[in-house]
């Protein structure tokens, strides 16, 4: 959902010299098949309308499921923000948060591929904590670190990291002290890939 917030507007960013207005999915037909960009422009403009599309239906099915009156009008932004203030309450139905989850998830994909480019990824040095493996990535856009290795579990069994086999441990910017030290892992060299500061150091090898 973070991915989703941060990577939404530079969506809408992209459609900026466009002079219809983004986010109300009014298609244009043919339109805009002019010019070197227009190709890309008509799939940042779907990718729009369908993301639009989905968070409101979203919101929808998550105030029917938990009986809540329905949603009022509001933004990608806005809606994506209510959604978060009621993750508490979708947590304690598995098959609503598991149908977010996977929601949420294809749409931040969508985004990301209309963007042109996959999340960046930054390889970190040290071993994970958890499984010992050379397979720790900082990921800026999350801001958060993750472990790559599939087999890769934590102990805690309500972790999103046993949600299913796409699921991976990850270490937000609080935990990042377990990273360090035992694995070998620098929080400077954690902090600068994160802040997409980092050098052939930390890419490298
Ligand atoms: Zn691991
Ligand atoms: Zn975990």
């Amino acid at each position: 959902m973070a991915v989703l917030v941060r990577q939404f507007p530079e969506l809408l960013a992209e459609l900026a010299p466009s002079p219809h207005r983004p986010g109300l999915g009014r298609r244009r037909g043919g339109a805009d098949r002019h010019g070197p960009s227009a190709p890309l422009r008509m799939r940042v403009c779907d990718t729009v309308r369908d993301i639009t599309d989905g968070v409101v239906e979203l919101e929808e099915a998550v105030h029917d499921r938990l009986g809540l009156p329905p949603a009022g009008k509001g933004s990608v932004e806005v809606r994506l923000g209510r959604l978060a203030g009621l993750l508490d309450r979708v947590e304690t139905d598995p098959v609503l948060m598991r149908h977010l989850l996977d929601e949420v998830g294809g749409m931040a994909r969508r985004c990301s591929d209309a963007l042109g480019d996959a999340e960046p990824v930054v390889r970190l040095r040290g071993r994970c904590p958890l499984c010992s493996s050379v397979s720790l990535r900082a990921f800026p856009l999350r801001g958060a670190v993750l472990c790559i290795n599939p087999g890769c579990r934590c102990p805690q069994p309500d972790c999103g990291c046993h949600e299913d086999r796409t699921h991976r441990h990850s270490w937000p910017e609080a935990e990042w002290g377990e990273l360090v030290g035992r694995g070998g892992t620098a929080l400077e060299e954690i902090t600068a890939a994160v802040d997409g500061r980092s050098t052939a150091g930390a890419v490298g090898r």
